[in-house]
């Protein structure tokens, strides 16, 4: 197999080459879908896709399944024996098949292993243990003990199932139950896709997707809401897409999206004093450590600015350098640049507007 460069890869997927099912998956920036290599919609320019080589983090992404490739559901061409297989594990999740056990039921283990390699990304006895996993993690949410859900996922070690869960969850098994869930959405902005993330309380989090350190901060703040982080629908998540749309219309001046902010005291009073900075106008790091009462905490405060992640609604960019630069801004000057930028231009419209309607 050639190297899976980002040519390759393109490429192959042009072409619809089976033989890459199961290697990539490919995501398309101006939709938030992704698909398999084998898609039969019209495939994008290039400079519209990025490519992921498990599904899993093009989900994390923020990408929706293809409805026309379901690239989470098997191929159409799963054979009719894996399909047997596979039903086998739904009905009864604790089944352990050892190769002996497959061999019994006519099933050759390395071609079983080739083909959930090439399909799945994974061997079947990783598959089947990730099935397991998920029963656990439902069980758990039921209320049943940490001991009762390994025994009945087939767990032969209890160490072994907290390991296996941490990996795949996020959190300890013991903390699954009272988990609570975070859902994550990508919202296409005029400035790049923004990823968003939400309790049932209120929005936690939005970052443009190209943050680096933005799965490291999806990490922490799940660690911290002790979350599971799942992509879904959430009504938090459709205002701010709205709320969005209308401020980059430059027709909203104050978002009204409810909130769930972590952090310190000393940050929450930083970002209290970030809102009240007034559409289209800028403070000082300077100016805003006066505001907040510790005139000689200036580093202090740029740095809780800098911890703000719930960027725009919560405005840390109308914070400049004392001489008027634009200083940093954790999506890049040239956002913020944007964004102050867009804020003026409303603001000049909308006098203007109101002479000509006098
Ligand atoms: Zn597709």
């Amino acid at each position: 197999m050639n190297q899976l460069t980002f040519d390759r890869m393109y490429r192959a997927s042009c072409e619809k080459d089976p033989e890459f099912e199961g290697l990539f998956w490919m995501g398309v920036k101006t939709t938030g879908i992704f698909c398999r290599p084998t898609c039969t919609a019209r495939k994008p320019l290039p400079e519209n896709v990025e490519f992921f080589t498990d599904s899993r983090s093009a989900i994390t992404r923020g990408y929706r399944a293809c409805k026309i490739c379901k690239p989470l559901e098997l191929p159409s061409q799963t054979p009719a024996y894996i399909e047997r297989l596979l039903e086998e594990l739904r009905a009864s999740p604790s089944l352990r098949l050892r190769d002996g056990d497959l061999r019994e039921r006519g099933i050759e283990p390395a071609t079983l292993r080739r083909w959930f390699l090439k399909h799945h990304g994974m061997t079947f006895h990783a598959f089947a243990r990730m099935q397991r996993i998920n029963t656990a993690f439902r069980k758990l949410q039921q209320q049943s003990t940490v001991t009762d859900s390994a025994m009945s996922a087939g767990f032969d070690s209890l160490s072994g199932f907290g390991d296996r869960f941490r990996d795949v969850f996020g959190v300890a098994p013991s903390s699954a139950r009272a988990a609570r869930v975070l859902h994550l959405q990508r919202i296409e902005t005029p400035l790049g896709t923004m990823i968003a993330c939400a309790s049932e309380d209120g929005l936690c989090l939005v970052e443009f997707s190209d943050r680096k350190a933005l799965e490291t901060e999806l990490l922490t703040l799940a660690r911290k809401l002790n979350a599971t982080i799942i992509q879904a629908e959430n009504p938090h998540l459709s205002l701010l897409a709205e709320e969005l749309r209308s401020y980059f219309a430059g027709t909203l001046r104050a978002f009204t999206v409810p909130l769930e902010r972590t952090g310190t005291d000393f940050q929450h009073a930083v970002w209290d004093a970030l809102v009240s900075i007034p559409y289209g106008t800028t403070r000082s790091y300077a100016e805003q450590a006066v505001i907040v009462g510790r005139p000689s905490a200036v580093r202090a405060v740029a740095n809780a600015n800098g911890m703000n992640k719930i960027a725009i609604v919560i405005p840390c960019h109308r914070v400049i350098g004392a001489d008027g630069k634009l200083t940093g801004y954790a999506g890049g000057v040239w956002r913020k640049q944007h964004l102050l930028q867009l804020e003026r231009d409303a603001l000049q419209a909308n006098t203007s507007n109101s002479y000509t309607s006098e």
